[in-house]
């Protein structure tokens, strides 16, 4: 079964439950037209039919992973009462269960005390992150590397802040003595590390990044919207292992529970380290607060309406499967990095393809060997299309030249960048079904590479 529904039956018993704290009230009216709303609903299945297999392990492409059913129960339960965590007028239960979800997750990330919240998703979480450093550091710089998620870059343009890439080592982690470089002749105000890049699943260098605090003073911002829950996870190359490590040193981090955290989309989350920022977010509204002196998430959030939902669904979540290291949740994690490790090692004995560096994270990125840059990135999208064709669905992705020179990937380079071949591995399931989506890609990479043989063979 692709779609998961023998969770369903339990909604309407879930909601009975929810019915019996308010019945005190008198009974309401509610016409529905029950067939019409029917048909309109057989309607969107059909139209729904129409997106790539997401839940299925053959979908191995972008980061799309399925929400637990927990979730996804939850949020459709509280969706009856329709909470707004902007105050707690509008979102009384759904603001505390926010509050002690997004606890749980700052003390994953090693933090008994913070200040944070629950926003739309990666990008607001970093524009917050990003808008706090600039108060602190007004007029300095932001730095983050070349394969920092673009929306720093943008971000900046956004807040009018100055903005500079760091280069990326042959790994596509920041390169720490660029970095140094910078440190050296720019005005730097925060240095934007990312745990887990969006491409590759790189893990900046963390630590020796930390180091360069004792001879400059810059603010450290952790993007781990993708990579933040692998903290929880032991079987981690060293190197990547100490980097999740130190991350309770840095100021702020960003998390998405919508990428590996089990939500549906519209739950990011930022994290400060030093709850005072809280300053920054003052306003005085006239007409929100008004009910208790506790906290309002709105208060602290530059979103003001917001899904209370999404705040159920992860308290839910969370409590189901705890982040802990020795949890099913991370147990889940660590069958992703297992698959990846996996699929890499056969695509590094096989001269077929090309890989650039091992997997960090459940991240694979190669590519096709071919006579010229152009021509392998041609095959590459040709294998993309033919696996889709076989239901097997990956990702395609750019590198820069200087990520795959070493390599040896290919002997011309009439372009300074290949299509890569790139699959997110983040359903625990795909360890298991490894051996399958080899088998898939093998035999269709077969087929593009006679073809082009053939095309070949009648050009010359
Ligand atoms: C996905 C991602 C973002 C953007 O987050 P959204 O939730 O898509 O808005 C930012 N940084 C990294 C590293 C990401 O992987």
């Amino acid at each position: 079964m692709v779609l998961e529904d023998a969770s369903l039956a339990l909604l309407q018993t879930a909601l009975k439950r929810l019915k019996e704290g308010f019945n005190t009230l008198p009974e309401v009216e509610q016409p529905l037209d029950l067939e019409a709303v029917q048909n309109l609903l057989l309607e969107v299945a059909e139209r729904m039919q129409d997106n790539y297999p997401y839940p299925h392990p053959l979908y191995a492409g972008q980061m799309l992973k399925p929400p637990a059913p927990i979730a996804r129960l939850a949020y459709m339960l509280s969706l009856w009462i329709n909470p707004n965590n902007h105050a707690l007028d509008g979102g009384k239960a759904s603001s505390a269960l926010e509050k002690e979800a997004v606890a749980d997750l700052a003390k994953m990330c090693g933090w008994e005390r913070h200040l944070g919240h629950l926003c739309s998703g990666g990008t607001v979480a970093n524009l917050e992150a990003l808008w706090v450093a600039k108060n602190l550091h007004p007029g300095q710089k932001i730095v983050a590397s070349s394969q920092a998620h673009y929306t720093h870059s943008r971000i900046c343009k956004v807040l009018d802040i100055p903005f500079l890439a760091v280069p990326c080592n042959p790994r596509a982690q920041m390169d720490v003595g660029e970095l140094k470089r910078l440190l050296e002749t720019e005005k730097i105000g925060t240095v934007v590390v990312t745990l887990g890049t969006t491409a590759t699943g790189s893990v900046d260098p963390l630590p020796e990044i930390l180091e360069l605090q004792k001879d400059y003073r810059f603010r450290l911002h952790a993007d781990a919207a993708y990579g933040g829950y692998f903290r929880l996870v032991e079987d981690l190359a060293p190197e990547t292992k100490q980097a999740f490590d130190c991350l309770n040193q840095v100021d702020s981090i960003v998390i998405d529970p919508h990428k590996h955290g089990l939500q549906p989309y519209g739950c990011g989350c930022v994290l400060f380290k030093e709850p005072t920022v809280g300053r920054f977010y003052h306003h005085d509204s006239p007409y929100t607060y008004f009910s208790s002196d506790e906290l309002h998430l709105g208060e602290i959030s530059l979103e003001c309406s917001r899904p209370g939902s999404a705040a159920v669904a992860l308290w839910a979540t969370q409590r189901l499967f705890p982040l802990v290291p020795d949890g099913e949740f991370a147990q889940g994690l660590t069958q992703s990095c297992q698959g990846a490790r996996i699929l890499f090692n056969k695509l590094q004995q096989d001269s077929r393809f090309i890989v650039a560096f091992p997997p960090e994270l459940d991240i694979v990125i190669w590519a096709v060997s071919g006579e010229r840059a152009s021509q392998s990135s041609r095959l590459a999208q040709a294998v993309f299309k033919a696996a889709a064709r076989e239901n097997l669905h990956l990702a395609l992705a750019t590198l820069p030249r200087y990520l795959l020179e070493q390599q040896g990937v290919v002997m011309e380079w009439d372009q300074d960048f290949i299509t890569c071949l790139r699959s997110c591995l983040m359903k625990p399931e795909h360890l298991a079904w490894i051996e399958s989506i080899w088998a898939i890609l093998d035999r269709v990479t077969e087929g593009v590479l006679k073809g082009e043989n053939f095309v070949t063979n009648l050009n010359d």
